[in-house]
C-alpha cells in the first residue's frame, strides 16, 4: 500500500514519501546527528501504540517515541481537546487568566504529591529545569547546584550544564556553579558496591561532597527520581529519603527531575511516590500532554509558592502555559483518570517483566531486567558474570555495532526500540494491549540473537 498526501491539488504538488525524504535530507536538521548519515523514515500516520510508513510498513511504539507519547498516537480526547481549544483561542499572553492553563494549574496541584502547588508552564522539560534552578538560587540565595554524571535534563544552555552525560562536553565550558555526584547504579557501582554502599545509599555520597563543597553555597540537588535516558537506573530503596533528609539538614533544595519517569510512566503519577518522597520542586514534560503540543512544568511547593507572593518571578517565556498545550495537558490527564491508565500500565508491565525474565534464560546476553510500570531497561552484556557491556560507554563507530544490529534487526520485524550505550529502553504506550506486548516480545526473541 503506498499512502499519498489527500490534500494535494495536483502531481506536481504531491508531498510524495519520496519528496518528503528529498527536503527532508536537504533542509532539516535533526538532533543529536551527523547530517549526511541521516536516512530518516517519511511516517505517514499513527494511531494507538502504532505509526506507519508511506509504503504500509508498520511499527509498534515501544519508546513512545522519546518516552513522551504515554496515551499513543492520535488518542482521540486529546485531539478533541487540541481542536476544541483552538475554536476557543489558539493563543493569548502568560499575563491573563485562561482556562485551560488555570484548569492544568489546578490538576498539578491535586494530582502531584505533599504540598506541591504551584506551577509555572514551559514548553518542555529543558526550560523547566532552567527555571527550577534560577528560581532555587533566587530563594535559597546560594550559587552551587548538584547533579549526577548519568543524568539528563535537556539540551538548552542551562539544562546542558546540569547534565552530566556526554553530550554536555560540546557544550562546555559551562556553568561554573554545578557539580556533579555519582549514581546509584547498583548493578555498575562505581565505587564496587560495598555493603553498606556510602554512593547507592545516597545521604553519605551527597553528604562528603558538601564536606569540600561547603552546604551553605549549595542551592539545590537536581536529581532525575528515575535516571531515564541513561540507562534505566532505579534508586535503591531508602536512597531518596536519604538525600531527601541530607537537603533538609543543610537547607538545599530537593529538584526531582520526572520529565521521563512522571506521569504514570512506572505506574505511579509520579515516580517520587513509589518512595514517599516530596521535592520541593518537581519537573514534568513529556507524558504531562502525551506530547501532543510542546509543554513541560515546574510546579513548586507551598513554601515556595508563598515566596513567590512576595518576591518577583525572574523567568518568563511567551509561550508559558500555551492554550494549546494546556488544553492537551487537561485532556491527557482526563483520559488517564477516567480510562484506569495507570491499571493497564501496572497490569502489562508484569506481563513485560514476566516475559523479559523467560527471555533472559534463553539469552546469555541479558545481563540485567530493571523497570516499574512500562519503565524498563534491558541491559546486554558480554558475559553475565563478569558483567562486561555489550558495548562500551559512549560507544562510537564500529564499537557501537552489537547494539545497532539488535535494533535493527527489531524494526525489521516492527518493533521500534531504541538503546543507549548497552542498555535498551523499553517504554511503550501505557495504553499498550496484552496482544502487544506478546508481540514485542517475540520479536524482541528473535533480535536478541544478535547480541548472544
Ligand atoms: N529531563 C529529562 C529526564 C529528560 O529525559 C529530558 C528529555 O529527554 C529532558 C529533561 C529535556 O526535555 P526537553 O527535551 O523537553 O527539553
Amino acid at each position: 500500500m503506498t499512502i499519498t498526501d489527500s490534500t494535494a491539488t495536483s502531481a506536481a504538488d504531491a508531498w510524495t514519501a519520496d519528496r518528503i525524504r528529498a527536503a527532508d535530507r536537504a533542509y532539516v536538521i535533526h538532533s543529536w546527528s551527523t547530517q549526511g548519515t541521516v536516512n530518516a523514515v517519511p511516517i505517514a500516520g499513527g494511531e494507538g501504540s502504532w505509526f506507519w510508513d508511506y509504503e504500509g510498513n508498520r511499527y509498534l511504539d515501544f519508546q513512545s517515541q522519546l518516552v513522551n507519547m504515554n496515551l499513543g498516537h492520535q488518542h482521540p480526547r486529546i485531539v478533541e481537546a487540541i481542536k476544541e481549544q483552538a475554536d476557543r483561542m489558539c493563543y493569548i499572553g502568560p499575563g491573563y487568566a485562561e482556562r485551560s492553563r488555570a484548569e492544568l494549574a489546578e490538576l498539578m496541584a491535586q494530582l502531584t504529591p505533599g504540598d506541591l502547588r504551584m506551577t509555572f508552564f514551559t514548553t518542555g522539560g529543558a526550560a523547566a529545569n532552567e527555571n527550577a534552578v534560577r528560581l532555587a538560587r533566587h530563594v535559597t540565595g546560594r550559587r552551587k547546584i548538584i547533579t549526577r554524571y548519568r543524568s539528563y535534563h535537556g539540551a538548552t544552555a542551562g539544562a546542558i550544564a546540569l547534565t552530566g552525560d556526554p553530550r554536555r562536553w560540546y557544550a562546555e565550558p559551562n556553568d561554573f556553579g554545578v557539580v556533579r555526584m555519582f549514581d546509584p547504579y547498583t548493578y555498575r557501582c562505581p565505587v564496587g558496591h560495598p555493603d553498606p554502599c556510602p554512593v547507592c545509599s545516597g545521604g553519605p555520597h551527597l553528604e562528603e561532597i558538601l564536606q569540600y563543597e561547603n552546604p551553605e553555597t549549595v542551592a539545590a540537588v537536581v536529581l532525575e527520581t528515575v535516571t531515564g535516558t541513561n540507562g534505566l537506573i532505579y534508586p535503591p530503596e531508602g536512597y531518596l529519603k536519604s538525600i531527601r533528609e541530607v537537603c533538609d539538614k543543610y537547607g538545599i533544595l530537593l529538584i526531582l527531575d520526572e520529565v521521563m519517569a512522571g506521569f504514570g510512566r512506572t505506574g505511579e503519577w509520579f515516580a517520587c511516590n513509589h518512595w514517599d518522597v516530596t521535592p520541593d520542586i518537581l519537573i514534568t514534560a513529556k507524558g504531562l500532554n502525551s506530547g501532543y503540543v510542546p509543554l513541560g512544568a515546574m510546579t513548586v511547593n507551598e513554601r515556595i509558592s508563598e515566596w513567590l507572593m512576595t518576591n518577583k518571578f525572574w523567568g518568563g517565556l511567551t509561550y508559558a502555559g500555551h492554550p494549546l498545550a494546556c488544553a492537551s495537558g487537561v485532556a491527557s490527564i482526563k483520559a488517564m483518570q477516567e480510562e484506569n491508565v495507570l491499571d493497564n500500565a501496572r497490569a502489562m508491565g508484569r506481563r513485560l517483566d514476566a516475559g523479559l525474565r523467560r527471555l533472559a534464560e534463553k539469552h546469555p546476553s541479558i545481563g540485567d531486567i530493571r523497570g516499574r510500570g512500562l519503565f524498563y531497561g534491558l541491559e546486554l552484556v558480554k558475559n553475565r558474570d563478569t558483567r562486561e557491556p555489550l558495548v562500551p560507554f559512549n560507544p562510537a563507530g564500529p564499537a557501537a555495532a552489537p547494539m545497532n544490529a539488535v535494533i535493527a534487526a527489531a524494526k525489521k520485524q516492527g518493533l521500534y526500540l531504541s538503546a543507549n550505550n548497552n542498555v535498551i529502553r523499553l517504554t511503550p504506550p501505557l495504553v499498550i494491549k496484552p496482544e502487544e506486548i506478546d508481540f514485542a516480545l517475540e520479536a524482541l526473541d528473535n533480535a536478541l540473537v544478535h547480541a548472544d
